[in-house]
């Protein structure tokens, strides 16, 4: 369903059941010995030829992620455009896949440390951003050499099926990549349980919590990427164009539907009124509307349950004490969508639950500081860790944040939200667990450490 016009289907799509979905554990698991002791150069090839068909049909699947999941064409071109960059990236990496080789403690003996695919690997993704996070875990994955059953959010069966179609005519030999789609608590048990030896997983806390003790029971390799409250602190000696422009990118863009997105914005005394007045006046001048129309900077919610989740949140935040100074109304547009005017709450406190929970919605609020020392406790003070950004232009509090920040990832003077594709991405305490994704990190999920003693006899 197209979230900007809700009398447009954008497809239909079958849902499987546990049966076929243990069919496809089953295929993998036939296909893997093939496949992981095969070339690298096949697989450096396919991994080539699945990007230049990413990047060379761009501008199509930007409109179909577009319209099923809502985010503006644009957002959607730069999207695709990444997950294309992603599959050339570990096209690369196949051949560069290293090894160690040490002397022993012991005379005569040689010791090796090298890496091996980890077998059938499950990828269970989210619906915001439907084709870039396939591509990032669907990539490494076969350049390690493991097989691989995607399990796509519900929400967004057609950038999956788009992708997987051109997997297949890239040539993956039958059983190296599945694709299933259905419902995640069918579908969760097979994709968890002991067919298979490594899960990843992006998602929300609660799934996330499930997941992992469902591989914990099974022995099975686990890694999650789930929520976000990330602060993006405003010092006083910020530049405010600079600070504006992050705190609206990382707030809204993407209509705030992001792991990445700066929910509180820790603002100190000096610039507060400045910056509150000047992001307001940024946020009117936003364009809601459908995700496909020229002009738009920012598309609708992507269903009617995240929109119910964000007017709870913005209800939430009013009973606590917040003062909303911009946003937060559903508007009505030429096309009956779920449109949502993006949200902004001063007078807020960290301990209240606008400010501790995910709403992935359009929803920010502000949290106001006296000093550098107080943005820094109140942008640690989460269970989450996944980014933080900072707004300043003395090196001395950029250095600081930069090193103590409780985050993965840390940006200065840039927006929470925005990443490379060739570098760690991941957050620390409640936001991921297991190794890192993306870049050559990925290494460290996709395979299996081998420590091998060699005597020449
Ligand atoms: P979920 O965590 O429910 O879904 C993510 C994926 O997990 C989907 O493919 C889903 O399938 C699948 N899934 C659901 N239940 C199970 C299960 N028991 N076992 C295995 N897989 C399962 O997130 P939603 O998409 O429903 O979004 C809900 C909330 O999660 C959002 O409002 C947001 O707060 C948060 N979220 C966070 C993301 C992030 O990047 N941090 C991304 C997306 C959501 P299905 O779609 O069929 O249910």
């Amino acid at each position: 369903m197209n979230p900007s016009d809700l009398d447009h289907i954008v497809g239909e799509y079958d849902r499987v059941g546990v049966a076929q979905a243990e069919q496809a554990v089953d295929a993998a698991r036939a296909a893997f010995p093939a496949w992981s002791r095969g070339g690298v150069q096949a697989r450096a090839e396919l991994l080539d030829r699945i990007g230049t068909e990413v990047l060379a049909r761009r501008a199509e699947l930007a409109d179909l992620l577009a319209s099923e999941e809502g985010k503006t064409l644009a957002e959607a071109l730069g999207e695709v455009t990444r997950a294309g960059n992603i599959f050339k990236y570990f096209a690369g990496e196949v051949v560069r896949i290293r090894g160690e080789k040490l002397t022993s403690v012991r005379p005569g003996v040689d010791v090796e440390i090298t890496r091996e695919p980890v077998g059938v690997v499950a990828l269970i993704t989210p619906w915001n951003f439907p084709i870039a996070i396939p591509a990032w875990k669907i990539a490494p994955a076969l350049a390690y050499g493991n097989c691989v059953i995607l399990k796509p959010a519900d929400l967004t069966p057609g950038s999956a099926w788009a992708l997987a179609e051109i997997i297949h005519r890239a040539g993956a030999p039958a059983g190296v990549f599945n694709l299933v789609m259905g419902s995640g608590s069918a579908l969760g048990p097979v994709l968890t349980g002991r067919g298979v030896d490594a899960v990843s997983f992006t998602g929300s806390t609660g799934v996330g919590a499930s997941i992992l003790k469902s591989a914990a029971e099974n022995g099975i390799k686990v890694q999650l990427e789930m929520g976000g409250k990330n602060p993006l602190v405003v010092l006083d000696d910020a530049d405010l164009d600079v600070a504006v422009r992050c705190a609206l990118d990382g707030a809204y863009f993407g209509t705030g539907q992001r792991c990445t997105a700066s929910s509180r914005l820790v603002v100190q005394d000096g610039i507060h009124d400045r910056f509150v007045e000047a992001l307001s006046a940024a946020m009117r001048a936003q364009v809601v509307d459908d995700a496909r129309a020229p002009g738009t900077t920012i598309g609708p919610v992507v269903d009617k349950n995240q929109l119910a989740q964000d007017m709870s949140y913005i209800e939430v935040a009013e009973g606590e004490g917040g003062r909303r100074v911009e946003g937060g109304e559903r508007l009505q547009r030429a096309k009956n969508g779920f449109y949502l005017s993006p949200a902004l709450f001063v007078d807020t406190l960290p301990t209240m639950r606008i400010n501790r929970e995910e709403v992935f919605g359009p929803v920010a609020s502000v949290i106001r500081v006296k000093d550098y020392d107080e943005a820094l406790a109140v942008a640690n003070d989460t269970p989450f860790g996944l980014c933080a950004g900072v707004c300043t232009t003395s090196l001395k509090h950029a250095s600081h944040f930069k090193r103590n920040a409780e985050t993965g990832m840390v940006m200065v003077n840039l927006p929470t939200a925005g990443v490379d594709y060739h570098v760690p991405f991941g957050g620390r305490k409640g936001s991921s667990y297991g190794p890192r994704e993306q870049g050559a990190y990925a290494a460290e999920f996709y395979t299996i450490v081998k420590t091998a003693y060699v005597s020449a006899g």
